[in-house]
């Protein structure tokens, strides 16, 4: 499965098991990316909100 990055339009792969509301990341921006809705093979996603804390890349 795999869909659009909404921050940088790159393709984002979705591993197979992922659950709604799961947070991904984006391999080329490195967004943090909420799994809104899984239907079939289509993903959806939406960015996540920003968090205050420093995840120490
Ligand atoms: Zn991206």
């Amino acid at each position: 499965m795999n869909t659009k990055c909404p921050v940088c339009d790159g393709e984002v792969t979705v591993e197979p098991g992922t659950i709604e509301s799961e947070i991904i990341q984006c391999p080329d921006c490195s967004a943090r990316l909420v799994v809104e809705k899984i239907e079939g093979s289509h993903v959806s996603v939406s960015e996540a909100p920003k968090v205050e804390e420093d995840w120490g890349e």
